[in-house]
Order: C-alpha cells, then sequence, then structure tokens
C-alpha cells in the first residue's frame, strides 16, 4: 500500500489505517516524566531499561497544561518506517542510497501552512509548548525533534540536523552541538565576525525529512543540502517558506517552526535552571551528563499550523536507532559495494547499538578466494563510520534483522578463539562508558576502543556442513 506523505498530518493518516501502527489515549498525561514513561511501556524499545518494547507510535490527545497534543515514535520501528517510506525492513538503506543519487533540491514557496498562525514577542516557550521531560534527573524539559536549518554566513551552503534543544527560559534555548556538526561551523564562523546565526527550529515533519537530515559525512560533505535527500526520496521537492522574524528559511509543512538567532559569545550550563548534573538518556542507554557550556538560541517567533502537534521522540531508543542507523547502514553499503561489488547483501545498524555501536552484515562468499574478504567488508564497515565498535559477520541464510538468528549463527558458526578479531586502542566514541582506561587499562583515552570483529560466516571450504534444511515454501494467505 504506498502513501502519499507531505507532512506529519498525511504520515499520521496513513498509520492509522494500518492495524497496529498509532495509538491514542485522551487520559490527561504530565509531559515531566510522565508521557515518557507511558511510551517506554507502548513501544519506545531498546536500549530502556526493561520493561519496554518496539511497539506503535502513540497520540497523546491531553497534554496537562497544554491545548497542544503530542505524538512519539512515528519511527520507533524498523516496519513502520519502512511503510512510511514506501520501502521495506530490508531495502530502506538502498532505497536512502538511491536518493542520495537522484536528489531533488527544496523550493521556495511564499504561502505556507507553518505561517497560519504567528506568535511574535513577548511570548513564553514553556508555556506555549508541551516540551517533554524523559526522566526526573533530566536538565529541564527538551524538544528533541527540532530539525535546525541554518545556512553558511559566508557561503550561503544550508545544512539541516537535528539537535537536542533545552527549554532555558521565555525565549531561550540551549543547543548541543557534537564536534564537527555542521551548523556549529557555521555558527563558529558567524561568532568571529561577531555575529548571531539565524535558525529555524521545525517541528513535526514528513518523516522522510527527518530520516535523510540524519545523513552524515563522508555521505553528505558540508555544504550538502540534506533535505535533497528528502526530496529523492518522495520524488517531490521539499518546500521552504522565509521566516518572519529572522533571515532563515522553514519547512512549509512543518506542525510548528521556533525561529531565532544563536547569540554570539553568550554560553549556558545545560542544567542552569536543575542543577541535576544530568542531561537526558543519551543513546547509548545510559543518563547523559549536562554539558558545561552550549550555545544559546534567543527565539523571535513562534510559527504553527492551526492545531499544531508537537511531534517527539523518546530518548536513546527503536526511534534514535532508525533515524541514525539506516543512514549508517547506506553509507557502510555504498563504501563496501565499490571496493568488491556484490558480496555484501545488506547491513543492519541493531538497536543495541543505537544505530552507531553494532553492525550486522550479511555477506555472501562467492567463491574460495572470497574467504577472507568478509572482514575486509567489516573493516571497511569501519572505516565509513568511524564510531561503530562491534561488527557481526554473517552468511548470506542469515536474517539479519532477526537477533535469535544473529545469536544462533554466533552459537554455531563461530569460535572464539579463531572467529574474532581485535583491532585495540582505535578513536571511537565517549558516550560508551566501556570505552574508557578505567575499564580497560590498555586503552590510552576516553572514547578510545578495542573494536572487534565478530566472524560469524562459515569457512568456505565447509559449506556444505552447514546447510540448513530446506522446508516447503507455501503460500501463507492461503492458510490464514
Ligand atoms: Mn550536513
Amino acid at each position: 500500500m504506498r502513501n502519499n506523505i507531505v507532512d506529519l498530518r498525511s504520515a499520521l493518516e496513513f498509520l492509522a489505517s494500518i492495524p497496529g501502527q498509532l495509538v491514542s489515549t485522551r487520559t490527561p498525561v504530565d509531559p515531566v516524566a510522565e508521557l515518557a514513561g507511558v511510551y517506554k511501556l507502548v513501544g519506545a524499545g531498546t536500549p530502556l531499561p526493561p520493561p519496554t518494547r518496539t511497539g506503535p507510535a502513540m497520540l497523546f490527545e491531553n497534554v496537562k497544561g497544554y491545548d497542544m497534543p503530542v505524538v512519539v515514535g512515528i519511527l520507533a520501528s524498523r516496519e513502520r518506517t519502512a511503510l512510511l517510506m514506501n520501502s521495506s525492513i530490508e531495502r530502506l538503506p538502498f532505497d536512502l542510497l538511491d536518493a542520495l543519487k537522484h536528489p531533488c533540491a527544496p523550493v521556495m514557496v511564499t504561502s505556507a501552512p507553518c505561517q497560519e498562525v504567528v506568535i511574535r514577542p513577548p511570548f513564553d516557550l514553556r508555556r506555549l509548548i508541551p516540551a517533554p521531560t524523559h526522566t526526573l534527573l533530566d536538565a529541564g524539559p527538551y524538544f528533541n525533534m527540532g530539525l535546525l536549518r541554518a545556512q553558511d554566513p559566508e557561503t550561503g551552503e544550508s545544512d539541516v540536523t537535528i539537535h537536542r534543544l533545552c527549554v532555558q527560559g521565555p525565549d531561550r534555548l540551549s543547543v548541543y552541538f557534537v564536534p564537527g556538526r555542521h551548523i556549529d561551523q557555521f555558527r563558529m564562523k558567524a561568532e568571529r565576525m561577531g555575529r548571531s546565526l539565524p535558525v529555524s527550529i521545525n517541528m513535526g515533519l514528513d518523516p522522510a525529512v527527518y530520516l535523510a537530515a540524519c545523513f552524515e559525512p563522508p555521505a553528505t560533505p558540508l555544504g550538502f543540502d540534506e533535505l535533497s535527500i528528502a526530496g529523492g526520496l518522495r520524488g517531490r521537492a521539499v518546500e521552504l517558506v522565509q521566516c518572519v522574524s529572522v533571515d532563515a528559511k522553514a519547512i512549509a509543512h512543518a506542525e510548528i517552526v521556533i525561529e531565532g538567532e544563536i547569540l554570539p559569545g553568550e554560553r549556558v550550563r545545560e542544567d542552569a535552571l536543575t542543577n541535576t548534573g544530568y542531561s537526558m538518556p543519551e543513546f547509548p542507554g545510559y543518563p547523559g551528563k549536562a554539558q558545561a557550556e552550549l550555545p544559546v538560541i534567543r527565539a523571535t517567533a513562534v510559527t504553527h499550523r492551526r492545531n499544531p502537534i508537537l511531534q517527539t521522540i523518546i530518548g536513546p531508543a527503536e526511534e534514535h536507532t532508525n533515524l541514525v542507523g539506516i543512514p549508517t547502514e547506506a553509507s557502510i553499503l555504498r563504501m563496501v559495494e565499490r571496493s568488491m561489488p556484490g558480496r555484501l547483501l545488506n547491513v543492519y545498524a541493531h538497536s543495541a547499538g543505537g544505530g552507531k555501536y553494532l553492525a550486522i552484515l550479511q555477506f555472501q562468499k562467492r567463491s574460495a578466494s572470497d574467504e577472507g574478504r568478509q572482514r575486509q567488508a567489516a573493516l571497511t564497515a569501519f572505516a565509513a563510520f568511524p564510531e561503530l565498535k562491534h561488527v557481526i559477520l554473517v552468511d548470506e541464510d542469515v536474517n539479519i534483522f532477526d537477533t535469535n538468528d544473529v545469536l544462533w549463527a554466533m552459537t554455531t558458526r563461530y569460535q572464539g578463539d579463531v572467529s574474532t578479531v581485535f583491532i585495540p586502542g582505535v578513536r571511537c566514541h565517549p558516550l560508551d562508558p566501556s570505552q574508557s582506561p578505567a575499564f580497560n587499562p590498555a586503552l590510552a583515552a576516553e572514547g578510545t576502543s578495542c573494536k572487534t570483529i565478530f566472524d560469524c560466516t562459515v569457512p568456505y571450504r565447509m559449506k556444505e556442513r552447514f546447510r540448513r534444511p530446506e522446508f516447503l515454501a507455501v503460500d501463507l494467505a492461503k492458510y490464514l
């Protein structure tokens, strides 16, 4: 069933038409910790602490203290993500690569749904929009699906990226940039010129826009407009509109846009309002530390559609995995395919690693001389994605999206002493608490790791011995 999604509303309408993909509740829910607590049980998934599971997206119609509903978990299952992209669980990264090869640049429009209602200062973001707090230890309420768009102050090149935004005051947000991110480079350039950087914060979007925005270099180098990938995915350009209060552009079909500017020289401690020491749960599955000094956005206007819906995501779980993992899979497939065509059949950036730390590679050895090439593919995956820590290699007859099947391969096609490859002391990612000299004295610094290849492929010469039983193929529809 093909969809014709252009925005969050059409995505919700589509999901409502499929059993088990969207639930809603009228029970009043507090945006402080309660909403997240409910969705942890309903559908957030790994690696949140149990009990949790992968389930439907959820619409909270009645958020205490606000007259704005909140939707969460639109992309919190791979199956649903595939449905929303007119794809399949297996084909998702290939369809993303296709869009990367056939980009469609955004276009400007002069009137936009996201500006049906315009709110100018003075306003209080904390009263207008129900930004949720995940846990009682969080630094404060966060906008977690705020897609920032900004332009290079010199070249005009643009970038879109999701960054976590903590509400710090009536018109103030802190923004956390992982070092090297493109909008942060624009910000530093503007700051050196003594200028503020105009931004739009776009919330409640076509899921294709969010997914495309999560591509990172080298797939999308500085200056590459990720919105053109979303255009490629949909076969239709993303529409942009001029902001009403700053020199920036917003996504025309967004539910809510916060317009603003990143102020030069101004910094705030992330937990300045709460002093908890923490930010929010992060993708490796642990509470994040509050950042000591973050850039500050001053909001200059809020625009929204009539009856806007706030879209959010619950922390370090299945939705984050899909957002960052599927573009990662695409990057790995592209790089390995270039160096050894036809062997790497598919890749899954597993949710246990938040879409970043763990990749399962499905590799087909076609001849005796392919023995060992599977490990070369793993090394190439590490090159394609520096934050990758563990690679599990399996054969073409293993379902990489079924963890049971992968663990079966690791049980019957793996011998620890000969099937494990250690690559010690490599720069990786500081948010994994095991990547520290305190855990492993052989590590030189925080964020370095022993990267490991778990080769669960059958030696080519022994293929016959590992043949799986063949069951009759039947058309299941006839029996159900
Ligand atoms: Mn970029």
